[in-house]
């Protein structure tokens, strides 16, 4: 208890008290634990860093890495001629940054991919999915080559790939070789291009990597000459964040967001017209993209700079990212939710709480500003692109210390009590018809005690108010006759295991799960679980465990999906255990128990000695495997998923195409289906 005490004790917080409300710093939290539900230990500023010492490290700036001689690689895609790009490194991806270069194909598969330099072949994998068919080459000094989404492998590891392809019956596989296996020298062909994987138009996927498997970006040694870019980025909006319960923008507890009227030319200097009034601790947040000469793509750009009053505030570059896990925090580094409530993708120009990745230079401050009474902030951010063109910006900010204030008189036509959550703040909107309400409090009742809230200000006859949620969690609210159910059941912290339970579901939090403190919101209605909501980001997967009503039957055939917006299923799997069923989920989101009983589907689509396809389906869980014999002989297929077929390789002649022939599929809820026909 006295650690806590301490541990809590500069966080600003109010008191729950019986009876007669209050408003005043006082130990609710230390009364609130008493229930069971605990605030999120407190480890800094207003939000933590998800482990301590974290902060330290980022103040180093990026992490050294290794560097080349412009010239060291080949491009290798058509060398010595002019190629484009269909994508750069640091783009801002789904759940990832880019890690590499997308080199244009001419719209078509099978040109030849050159080794960029000498080395060696030290690993390769056919696969239907991610990188699709990809082949990596260790060049001596310690740098490693990607090149995906490959039609095939051409040479002695081709074969060898096909023989062991045939000895494990399999199509997907993953082989790594020794330094003297297959040697390579720059410029031979390893392979021609394709479109496998999750490839969206044939193209090469090409990465540098070094020896911690960290993704570099291959423009950052001085470009190459098969590929021009003279084009600056663009700007498209910037945006102001408070980050503390007393920041204000514009005098609101509000994300800004500023979008010039007419997006200004690459290059071009941009200085947004009016100041901009701000408070306390700030977060600056900017979105825009690049192009490169002559195709009319849009790739993302590398490095950000900004400055304040002429001092450095913070730099970021995606040159170095490591991969996998450090790409996923791609949803800390963006604003996740701005981008899945409001469309646009803004990257934060501040280093937020649970951010490990080491690509900032920045002050203690992290990159957050903060805005003093009365002072002037001259704003200046520098967009720049792998080849050094940059594009400017300015604003000002100037600091207005918050005060209650009213503006407009709305005539507010029916009762208003809504809440959102920011970082630890809780926002609660209310408005009343009853005009006398303008400016009156909100009450928080938990159990028997309650805290009256004074609004924070009051826009067209609607009261905010701010509520800092570490404080402890409220039951309901209420305003005038409006009272709302508080709908957050725990606080969960980051950066540590901890479980929750109800009579419907457990939820097991690992320490890496989260990027920041939860407040959990679980529901369960009809066979429907529902779990946070799609607006809120996981690092790395979360382990549920759904506890159904009614015995469930067909236990073998029944999984767990999700059910996104437009009522899709997507098949996530789970181990029973009695009536019980547990899953790693990626996502929070909806979820039900469904069971598969259908068999996939298929049909011959070609049938010759020279090749045979096959379209198949599934109902519910999708295919999980498929196996070809001829006159019982395992016979490769390949697998293609965005056009859901399967057909024989034309280069493979391992197995004749011809006599009695049997196709075995099976889906994720172990249904099977054969298919028998003479060739
Ligand atoms: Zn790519």
């Amino acid at each position: 208890m006295l650690l806590l005490n301490k541990v809590l004790d500069n966080v600003r917080r109010f008191s729950f008290s019986g009876g007669k409300a209050a408003w005043r710093p006082a130990m609710a939290a230390l009364l609130l634990t008493t229930t069971g539900l605990r605030p999120a230990p407190y480890r800094g500023e207003v939000h933590a860093p998800a482990k301590p010492g974290a902060a330290q490290a980022e103040l180093k700036g990026p992490r050294p890495h290794p560097t080349v001689e412009q010239g060291f690689f080949m491009f290798p895609i058509k060398p010595g001629k002019p190629n484009y790009l269909a994508g750069a490194m640091g783009e801002l991806r789904p759940n990832h940054f880019h890690g590499g270069l997308d080199i244009k194909t001419d719209g078509r598969v099978d040109l030849p991919v050159h080794a960029a330099a000498d080395g060696y072949i030290s690993r390769l994998k056919q696969s239907s999915f991610g990188y699709g068919n990809v082949l990596y080459i260790t060049h001596p000094n310690g740098l490693t080559t990607v090149y995906g989404h490959l039609n095939r492998f051409v040479g002695p590891v081709a074969d060898e790939l096909r023989k062991r392809q045939y000895e494990k019956e399999t199509y997907e596989l993953e082989l790594f070789f020794d330094k003297d296996q297959f040697p390579v020298k720059r410029g031979d062909v390893v392979a021609l291009s394709g479109n496998t994987g999750g490839s969206g138009g044939p193209h090469l996927h090409w990465e540098v990597r070094d020896a911690d498997d960290h993704q570099l970006n291959p423009l950052q040694w001085g470009g190459f000459t098969e590929i021009q870019d003279h084009v600056p980025p663009t700007l498209q909006a910037f945006a102001v964040e408070p980050l503390t319960i007393e920041a204000r923008v514009q005098n609101r507890f509000d994300k800004a967001v500023f979008v010039p009227k007419v997006q200004p030319a690459p290059g071009t200097a941009f200085a947004w017209p009016d100041t901009i009034s701000a408070y306390g601790t700030v977060g600056l947040l900017l979105q825009g993209f690049d192009r490169f000469d002559v195709v009319w793509n849009k790739y993302g750009f590398q490095r950000v700079e900004v400055r304040v009053n002429g001092e450095p505030l913070y730099t970021h570059v995606v040159d170095d990212v490591p991969f996998p896990d450090g790409s996923r925090m791609i949803n800390q580094h963006t604003d996740y939710e701005w981008r899945f409530t409001n469309g646009r993708l803004l990257e934060k120009l501040f280093v937020d709480d649970g951010n490990t990745l080491s690509m900032y230079t920045t002050g203690p401050n992290r990159g957050k500003l903060h805005v003093e009474d009365g002072k002037i902030y001259n704003v200046e951010v520098h967009m720049l692109d792998s080849y050094g063109n940059s594009t400017p910006l300015s604003f000002v900010l100037r600091g207005q210390k918050p005060a209650y204030y009213k503006t407009g008189s709305a005539t507010v036509q029916r009762p208003v009590l809504r809440y959102d959550i920011t970082r630890n703040i809780l926002k609660i909107i209310a408005a009343d018809p009853d005009t006398a309400s303008q400016g009156a409090n909100v009450m928080l009742y938990r159990g028997a005690k309650r805290l009256a809230l004074k609004p924070s200000y009051t826009v067209q006859g609607q009261n905010t108010y701010l509520f800092d949620l570490r404080a402890g969690l409220p039951d309901s609210m209420q305003f005038g006759r409006t009272t709302r159910r508080f709908d957050r059941q725990a606080i969960i912290p980051a950066g540590e295991d901890f479980s929750f339970s109800n009579a419907h579901l457990n939820l097991s939090f690992g320490p890496q799960t989260l990027f920041d403190t939860l407040y959990l919101q679980t529901s369960y209605k009809d066979g429907l679980w529902t779990v946070q909501n799609q607006r809120t980001p996981l690092a790395q997967p979360l382990r549920m465990t759904l506890k159904p009503e009614q015995e469930v039957v067909d236990k073998e055939r029944s999984a767990v999906y999700m059910i996104n917006a437009s009522g899709g299923r997507l098949y996530q799997g789970g181990k029973w255990n009695g009536n019980e069923i547990t899953v790693p989920i990626k996502l929070f989101g909806s979820f039900r128990i469904l069971a598969d009983t259908i068999p996939p589907t298929v049909k011959l689509t070609r049938k010759s000695p020279a090749g045979l396809s096959f379209q198949v389906g599934d109902n519910l869980s999708g295919l999980s495997s498929y196996r070809l014999l001829v006159n019982g002989k395992w016979r490769l297929l390949r697998y293609e998923y965005k056009t859901a077929t399967l057909f024989t390789d034309s280069q493979d002649h391992t197995v004749p195409l011809t006599g009695e022939a049997e196709l075995h599929l099976t889906d994720q809820a172990g249904n099977e289906k054969v298919l028998a026909f003479r060739i």
